[in-house]
């Protein structure tokens, strides 16, 4: 097969690995991506040596690497972007190879270390949470997105939200998040943190899916909870932005609640005011 055989072959194999990964047909799926890696980074190892022939080149090598984050092989996605990137990719393609890098990087790292323990420095999640909550208010969905997790919104009825295992609206993660869409804004951000916080924190315990109650309840039991509940806290009210803005002058749990867009009780807690209101 010449080159443009093996990348429309391989252009096939996908469609056909999206249609089994709609069906919920995960061994399928992961069976014709891995033919699809195959045929597509042979294609893009011909024409490696061709610096002049882009974007054909940086397009082969970028679909290469895609196709191996698609079944979690991290260090083929990594190569094929180096490789890429080494051509003279037109700008849109590099800023998606770079893009491709740090997923993988974040993917690898979320197999390893992501207890959020690290022996010195900050670990690539902790960088992605340090990044992500460095504005106000922090956009929680972006450091979703970020942690390779999607965030969506149903009707959950009385509950809050969960994190659910779903290949096929997943993200390269493989976990979805879903939030109360009848509740208000502020819970909504503090729902989507909870679950952030499950998965980080609890992934290990997670099966298929993880409900929460509207107490922020679920079979995790009460200590898993509260610790999702501080990481929460932490992520969106960082204890660095709240100096920040008191020492800029906003004092009361309101105003900052405001800021942080969180609930006012939520603000009361972090500041340690002891809520009258129950
Ligand atoms: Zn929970």
């Amino acid at each position: 097969m010449n080159t443009r055989e093996l990348h429309r072959k391989a252009m096939e194999l996908f469609e056909s690995g999206l249609l089994a990964r709609r069906q919920g047909d995960d061994s399928r799926r992961l069976i014709l991506l891995t033919e699809a890696l195959k045929l597509e980074s042979s294609a893009a190892d011909r024409v490696a040596k061709l610096h002049s022939l882009e974007p054909t080149r940086s397009i082969l090598h970028r679909s290469s690497a895609s196709l191996a984050m698609q079944i979690g092989d991290t260090q083929t996605a990594m190569r094929y972007v180096e490789l890429g990137l080494q051509g003279a990719p037109p700008d849109e393609i590099k800023k998606e190879l770079t893009k491709l890098y740090e997923q993988a990087t974040i993917l690898e790292a979320l197999r390893t270390d992501y207890q959020l323990k690290a022996p010195l420095g900050l670990t690539p999640i902790q960088k992605v949470i340090r990044k992500c909550t460095a504005e106000t208010p922090v956009n929680i969905v972006g450091l979703a997105n970020d942690l390779l997790l999607t965030v969506r919104q149903e009707d959950l009825g009385t509950d809050s939200g969960e994190i659910v295992r779903d290949i096929d609206r997943g993200g390269f993660s493989g976990y979805c998040i879903v939030v109360n869409v009848t509740h208000p804004r502020v819970r909504k951000r503090f729902t989507a943190a909870h679950e952030v916080a499950h998965f980080l924190l609890h992934r290990d315990r997670i099966t298929n899916r993880l409900r929460d109650d509207k107490m922020y309840r679920s079979s995790l039991g009460t200590t898993k909870e509260r610790e999702a509940n501080q990481l929460a806290a932490d992520i969106l009210m960082p204890r660095r932005a709240i100096a920040q803005f008191r020492t800029a002058g906003l004092q009361s749990p309101e105003e900052l609640a405001a800021k942080f867009q969180v609930s006012a009780q939520a603000m009361r807690l972090r500041l340690g005011i002891k809520d009258i209101s129950k």
